[in-house]
């Protein structure tokens, strides 16, 4: 049984142990049963609106055990990671139960002056002054933290604006990205973890996939959703499958009930996947064209991201113009490859893109080798067997594609 599978549970709170006020079916006696059975227990939630000691006595009025040390919400994890980075003053965007948690912590909650940091979390009070202040004080180099990412909270009248939403403006005003800190952030884990024996056999118990599966997946922990059914259509490659799928808490006793091991996460979850184009250009002598890229010091084809309105063929032409300097014509598509350990990249910005490429096969038709300095920082014929060894991880594979006359590959 999972039960006895692991020594700690971390339990999302909504949709696992209760579900508004009230608690779900089975989870008051599994609850206690683990505590009996001497397992470390901690409660999870992404609202980053009540304290913690407002969560606990949540708990306790349902009938859960809980003391304060087993609490752990977005809110006072935020606290936590600030408190560790040594940001002492802050400005709030956010609920009184969050400014409490931030003071509690030792920070200073400034109204005036340059914070070290700007805190955004849901408050329903939230109005355009504080919009404007928190983008302003990003602006001007304050570090912008979001208490978590979820952009609704579910209501009797439907899903309301949640912190994700409020970010999302102070986002797009500032020009920054928040650090996120709730799940499925690695910080939100951290501080669930801290003060955790190493070796400890750790599970994540939630709802969600976005959140607690793929959070805990990226932390390294296994992941049990709380579902009727295991989500259909998901590759098991994918971070967000879980590791076993319960109907509710009373099923971690369940003698019959299956787990897989988690797979290794391989690459950082992607948050958009774009088009992407490379180009194959052979000159008279056979020597394939590559560029030296600016953003990593690598040597590659040239390539890069189809602009809105471009066909893919025109994309790659554009690239290798822009970037060395040669006009090319496309002759034909080589392959279309998404290998995510590879064609996943992360940003300076933080943020993570997974690519499809399509790699074409290109005749030079005029120009001459200039490579532009700001993505290339050089252009180069070179033989095919006298290849940088500083290479681009999947672009052999793509020229030996070429190379051999393929059509249509796909990876
Ligand atoms: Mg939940």
């Amino acid at each position: 049984m999972l039960a006895d599978q692991f020594d700690a549970f971390l339990l999302d709170l909504d949709g696992v142990v209760h579900v508004g006020p009230d608690p779900l079916p089975g989870a008051v006696d599994a609850l206690a049963r683990l505590r009996h059975r001497g397992k470390i227990l901690r409660f999870l939630t992404n609202d980053p609106r009540p304290t913690r000691a407002e969560v606990a006595d949540r708990l306790t009025a349902m009938g859960v055990q809980a003391e304060l040390g087993e609490i752990v919400t977005a809110g006072w994890a935020t606290a936590v990671h600030l408190q560790r980075r040594g940001a002492a003053r802050v400005y709030v965007v956010g609920s009184s139960g969050l400014a409490e948690e931030l003071r509690a912590a030792g920070l200073q909650l400034l109204e005036h002056g340059d914070p070290h940091a700007v805190v955004v979390g849901c408050d329903e009070a939230v109005g355009y002054p504080h919009l404007r202040r928190a983008a302003t004080l990003i602006r001007r180099g304050a570090q912008f933290i979001a208490t978590n990412p979820d952009p609704t909270f579910p209501t009797r009248q439907g899903p309301w604006p949640a912190t994700g939403a409020i970010t999302a403006a102070v986002s797009i005003a500032s020009g920054v990205r928040p650090l996120v800190i709730g799940k499925p952030a690695p910080a939100m884990f951290h501080a669930a973890l801290a003060g955790l024996a190493p070796g400890v056999r750790a599970a994540m118990v939630g709802d969600t996939l976005d959140t607690d599966v793929l959070g805990a997946h990226q932390a390294g922990l296994t992941a049990i959703l709380i579902a009727e059914e295991p989500p259909a259509a998901l590759s098991s490659r994918d971070p967000r499958a879980p590791d076993a799928t319960i109907a509710d808490l009373s099923r971690l006793f369940d003698p019959a009930q299956p787990l897989r091991s988690p797979p290794p996460p391989t690459f950082p979850w992607p948050q958009e996947i774009r088009p992407g184009v490379a180009a194959v250009v052979f000159d008279a002598a056979g020597r394939v064209l590559l560029v030296r890229r600016a953003d990593n010091g690598l040597w590659g084809l040239p390539s890069g991201h189809v602009e809105p309105g471009e066909t893919v063929a025109h994309a790659a032409e554009r690239e290798v113009l822009e970037e060395t300097g040669l006009r090319v014509r496309v002759s034909r598509l080589v392959g279309i490859y998404s290998e995510p350990a590879s064609q996943v990249v992360t940003y300076p910005d933080g943020r993570v893109c997974h690519f499809i490429t399509a790699s074409f096969a290109c005749a030079v038709v005029g120009g001459g080798l200039r490579p532009d300095g700001v993505e290339a920082l050089a252009a180069d014929f070179f033989p095919t067997d006298q290849l940088p060894t500083d290479l681009l991880r999947m672009h052999p594979q793509w020229l030996t594609d070429a190379l051999h006359g393929h059509t249509g590959t796909f990876r």
